[in-house]
């Protein structure tokens, strides 16, 4: 392509008269003249004059000290600054107050309470408030709680044992952001425990708040929703769990390999749960404990509608489906969570159907009797909402001719692999206080249920071994 022409303005220009080297020459020496400074007015001697000179004739000196006056005055602003951030953001060192729900609160002092970066709680304090029980020495220190379920601390010691689990007390550093190995200190009046250890290794019972701007910190109970005779209302037991810390090994302690058949991965956090809640005759649950609960997924008898707590039926589930990957399908459940109020009416049921069969027989006896296969109202593991009955097609009623079934023999073999016990087996009636059913499954999570399994123990022997 060619390139067009531009048509450019003609510039006019004006014809210039040239001067001659001579006429230069004159009219320099002409400006020379003219410049007799005497003839000029005398030099201004103000200081601002004599600034501005200075500063006409060092403009580098001048920039240079511009620059740095600024620097001084954005130092001082920042400094400034700095200073009022501290202040404001200063560590609250002041005592602590501690609120034990409508009690009258007490105040507690800073270095109490926080000890090498990590915030304090008495533990021995708190105890009755939360009915727990203490008991051990100033080298060790035990908290039990209604449920069975208990901590204990070594004065000094950065280990703690959940459930006689060993776990290592990683808690938040205070007013920080990371996570440290902290100690237990106790004395003959004091147990000094991480706040937050105590706070993640209570499931239920107990509810936590901490004022950071005021250093308060307060314990709630949490309460079932029930009044008791004088219209009070019934606070929730305190459980704890180690749900929240990896548990260590014992010295010495076989460390167990499991191996599934269906895929575990989406079960495993509900298999390993635990839950150690203990109810027989000796720790009745009472008319007013309600656990959270979750429909079951698994095949019952007559389709019903079952219940348990979320781990267990979570678990149930992955149990139910590797069961049924091995080749054993027929297996149902026939009975889950059981409310207080069934319990009642089964046990009313169960003695007028004695006292027809006996009528000669003493209410006591008639009891006496009933209790060799039912429980007393409130006493039932399956208000615990933990535990399952099974049952296959081929039975007609609940009874001990399940230990025939193919379902009872995977059972027997896998089912701590997924958390559960047989829970009242054969010779351990003295120590359960019930006679065999090997139906009865308790979910306790799948640590204690191998521990269980492995050294054929039953759940009241597995807690006091760990007390
Ligand atoms: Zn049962």
């Amino acid at each position: 392509m060619k390139r067009k022409k531009k048509n450019l303005p003609e510039i006019e220009s004006e014809p210039i008269d040239a001067l001659s080297y001579e006429e230069m020459k004159l009219l320099h020496i002409e400006h020379e003249k003219s410049e007799d400074r005497s003839q000029l007015p005398p030099h201004d001697q103000s200081d601002k004059a004599k600034l501005f000179r200075f500063v006409k004739k060092n403009k580098i000196v001048t920039v240079a000290a511009i620059v740095i006056l600024l620097s001084l005055v954005a130092g001082v602003i920042f400094g400034a600054y700095w200073l009022i951030s501290l202040w404001v953001n200063r560590p609250n060192t002041s005592d602590f107050t501690v609120e034990l729900g409508e009690e009258e609160p007490f105040t507690v002092p800073y270095d109490e309470m926080v000890r090498d970066g990590v915030l304090y709680v008495d533990l021995r304090k708190l105890a009755p408030f939360a009915d727990l029980i203490v008991s051990g020495s100033p080298e060790q220190m035990q908290f039990t709680a209604k449920t069975g379920t208990f901590l204990s601390f070594e004065n000094e010691s950065e280990i703690a044992r959940i459930n006689g689990k060993r776990v290592e007390m990683l808690v938040p550093e205070f007013r920080g952001d990371k996570e440290i190995s902290a100690k237990a200190f106790i004395t003959a009046e004091a147990c000094y425990v991480p706040y937050y250890f105590l706070k993640n290794t209570v499931s239920d019972g107990l509810q936590f708040r901490f004022n950071n701007e005021t250093n308060t910190l307060s314990f709630r109970r949490t309460f079932t929703g029930e009044v008791d005779e004088e219209d009070q209302p019934i606070a929730s037991t305190v459980l704890f769990f180690t749900n929240q810390y990896k548990i260590l090994p014992e010295e010495g302690e076989v460390i167990y390999e499991y191996s599934y058949l269906i895929d575990i991965e989406p079960y495993l956090e509900s298999i390993t749960a635990e839950n150690l809640l203990l109810a027989n005759k000796q720790n009745p649950l009472g008319p007013d404990f309600k656990p959270a609960l979750e429909q079951i997924t698994v095949k019952t008898a007559s389709n019903r509608i079952l219940y348990l707590n979320a781990d267990a039926a979570k678990a149930l589930e992955a149990m139910v489906k590797e069961m049924n990957e091995a080749g054993v399908t027929d297996v149902m459940v026939t009975s889950a969570y059981r409310k207080y109020d069934r319990q009642k009416e089964l046990w009313e049921q169960y003695c007028r159907e004695e006292k027809a069969k006996h009528p000669d027989w003493t209410t006591e006896q008639i009891e006496a009797e009933v209790l060799t296969y039912s429980a007393y109202p409130g006493t039932s593991e399956h208000q615990t909402g933990l535990c399952v009955d099974f049952m296959t097609s081929t039975m007609t009623a609940l009874n001990n001719s399940f230990e025939k079934t193919k379902a009872f023999s995977w059972l027997v073999d896998n089912a701590h692999r997924f958390g559960f016990i047989l829970r009242y087996d054969k010779d351990k009636v003295d120590v359960t206080g019930y006679s065999y059913e090997s139906w009865h499954y308790r979910f306790v999570g799948r640590a204690v249920a191998t521990e269980i399994y492995e050294q054929d123990i039953c759940l009241e022997e597995y807690l006091a071994g760990n007390s």
